[in-house]
């Protein structure tokens, strides 16, 4: 019978242990000798040259014998992945490698595999977010907002502080209801951002938009650019629109959750736009007046991204 591709070394003890057993074992050892530091060794076709060994032989005169194993199935907590070599040292030396010094051999080299795996998931966020973050810093003056609408939809993840750190799966170019009985018109929005219970409503401007009137209102007092009004008086009739139509909304898309939808924002670059101590009033007091609508600033929403970097690399 042909041996299974990574299997074409095994050396099986008399009876054959069970094929899903071994499967597991490769799985959980990463394909590499239980003994720590040693290196891989594999065969001229790149099959790793390994054997599957059990830590109580299941035969009187065995390994390591155990007559309470003896009657039982293959087990795969009774296996270990070793490396030919260490195979032959371990049989050879039953005194030093009892039951237990392989058993705690072989979990402590599953915990290497536990940990090794999730640092790489840790190394393969803070990339994206890394890349995430160039791209911010090439193009933090891009005026095109197809640009922005693009790069959201490739990364869902810059929303994330905007959604406060919850889990989301984000929908681009959503229908919110607002069609004509005749079937035109309708609103579009930007993006949808659907977390356990709630959805969010993003709309998106671009960086280069101005968040106040360049002139002075009156006194002290500065107005939001037409373009921030417009925004987010056409991110409240959206959301008003979504709660209108949340019966036939939701009966075309069985997984959405409004029960209080929030709106988002995204626009502008308190950063690099000049602001005086006035404007910057006049500018917070405008944002923080909304009940069911956050503005955020894109230097704001890439700032907590950058943070989260630096927490990732740590
Ligand atoms: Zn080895």
């Amino acid at each position: 019978m042909d041996n299974p591709n990574h299997l074409a070394s095994v050396r099986l003890s008399r009876s054959s242990i069970p094929a899903s057993v071994i499967k597991i074992a490769f799985g959980r050892s990463a394909n590499r000798c239980a003994f720590p530091e040693c290196p891989p060794v594999t065969l001229d076709n790149g099959v790793p040259l390994l054997e599957v060994a059990r830590i109580s032989s299941l035969s009187a005169g065995g390994p390591r014998y155990s007559p309470s194993l003896a009657a039982e199935e293959d087990a795969a907590d009774n296996i270990i992945i070793l490396c030919p070599t260490h195979h032959t040292l371990v049989d050879k030396n039953p005194e030093i490698f009892t039951t237990e010094k392989l058993t705690e051999i072989r979990d402590a080299h599953f915990e290497r595999v536990q940990r090794a795996l999730s640092t790489d998931q840790k190394r393969t966020t803070s990339n994206r977010l890394a890349d995430l973050l160039e791209l911010w810093n090439e193009k933090r003056t891009a005026d095109d907002e197809e640009y922005w609408q693009q790069l959201f939809s490739d990364h869902p993840e810059a929303f994330s502080l905007a959604l406060e750190g919850r889990a989301y799966t984000l929908s681009s170019k959503c229908y919110v209801g607002g069609k004509s009985v005749a079937n035109a018109g309708g609103n579009v929005l930007d993006f949808l951002a659907q977390h356990s219970g709630n959805v969010a409503l993003v709309e998106i401007k671009t960086p280069t938009t101005m968040l106040l009137a360049p002139q002075k209102y009156r006194g002290n007092v500065y107005a939001p650019s037409r373009e921030l009004a417009g925004a987010t008086v056409q991110a409240l009739v959206y959301r008003h629109s979504l709660i209108s139509n949340l019966p036939a909304l939701a009966y075309e898309s069985p997984g959405l959750r409004a029960s209080q939808p929030m709106g988002v924002v995204v626009i502008g670059d308190l950063e690099k736009e000049e602001m005086s101590e006035d404007g910057r009033r006049s500018f917070e007091l405008y944002r923080s007046s909304f009940r069911d609508l956050k503005i955020m600033t894109y230097d704001e929403l890439f700032g907590g991204i950058q943070m989260l970097v630096n927490i990732l690399r740590d």
